[in-house]
């Protein structure tokens, strides 16, 4: 049996799969936010539990919300902030006692997708998660691609390219720069420029309602807001080209992103032909805790 974890910045959530990546179990529960010993002690209940009621024990792999620096293998790059600094394996596995994987989310999800989802039978897989937050990961043959910073795919943390004058030097980011492409495209972004021009809070997908509806403004934000996207994913194309992009996170739902965003991409890439196909993540949700499962693969 195979365990996954995706210790996420809102949810942790754990799945049991057997070999052949059919689901056993499932459970889900709340980020204690803030509370680093309060996650690893979720995670090590959702185990006992998840191998209490399947009667079997299971290798352990976990998704973590940031990476690990390579040498001293503490916490880095996180958005959740209390992982930062930590020595996030190390501490798991006192807790846990036994053997684990330790992996960022985003190459988790790349990963799952590469092997048994949307991208799958493509060697090069750009995985992109437009959710709460917004980062990438990348799979080559099946596995997720490091290097030797752990940075690969750290795509969330670029600057936007092609800035126009109101775009710089952009939003404050939690990282400590400006102007990241999470601090554009995650839907929590989206759903700020509509704040900054109506004064009213809402969701994403209330306001994609709204251009569906023919509203104006929620049309205009919807166009610069893929086109954002196009210019983030244009320097992957031209650095990377990669085989496929996968799509992730809440904004992967809109589905008219899949209309309008091979254009806007095909307009900013430097070839004169863009042939990649631009596709949903086939276990959504689920991607990232069958990631962390399949680290033990
Ligand atoms: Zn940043």
């Amino acid at each position: 049996m195979l365990i996954g974890i995706d210790w996420g910045g809102t949810k942790i959530e754990s799945v049991a799969l057997d070999a052949t990546g059919k689901e056993l179990l499932r459970l889900r529960q709340d980020t204690p936010r803030h509370d680093y010993d309060g996650c690893i002690r979720i995670i090590k209940e959702m185990i006992d539990k998840l191998e209490a009621e399947t009667d079997q024990t299971g290798s352990i792999g976990i998704g973590i919300p940031g990476s690990l620096e390579p040498v001293s293998r503490l916490g880095k790059g996180a958005s959740s902030t209390w992982l930062l600094g930590r020595p996030v394996e190390a501490d798991l596995v006192k807790v846990i006692q036994r053997e684990i994987r330790v992996e960022n989310d985003a190459d988790c999800f790349a990963a799952s997708e590469a092997v048994d989802g949307a991208g799958a039978g493509h060697n090069v897989v750009f995985a992109v998660i437009l959710g709460s937050g917004a980062g990438a990961g990348i799979a080559v043959g099946g596995k997720a691609h490091h290097g030797p910073n752990n940075s690969g795919g750290e795509w969330g943390h670029n600057p936007l390219p092609f800035p126009n004058v109101t775009e710089i030097p952009g939003k404050a980011c939690y990282c400590g720069r400006h102007g990241c492409m999470e601090t554009w495209v995650a839907g929590r972004a989206f759903e700020a420029e509509y704040m900054n021009h109506t004064g009213k809070e809402l969701k994403a997908r209330d306001i994609i309602e709204k251009k569906r509806a023919g509203d104006h403004l929620s049309n205009l934000l919807w166009d610069r807001y893929v086109d954002r996207v196009a210019r983030g994913l244009a320097t992957v194309v031209n650095t990377l080209d990669p085989d496929i992009l996968v799509m992730g996170g809440g904004m992967s739902n809109v589905d008219e992103l899949y209309d309008d965003l091979p254009p806007a991409l095909a307009k900013r890439t430097f070839s004169t032909v863009f042939h990649t196909p631009i596709v949903r993540a086939k276990h959504g949700d689920s991607s990232g805790v069958r990631g962390a499962a399949w680290l033990w693969k």
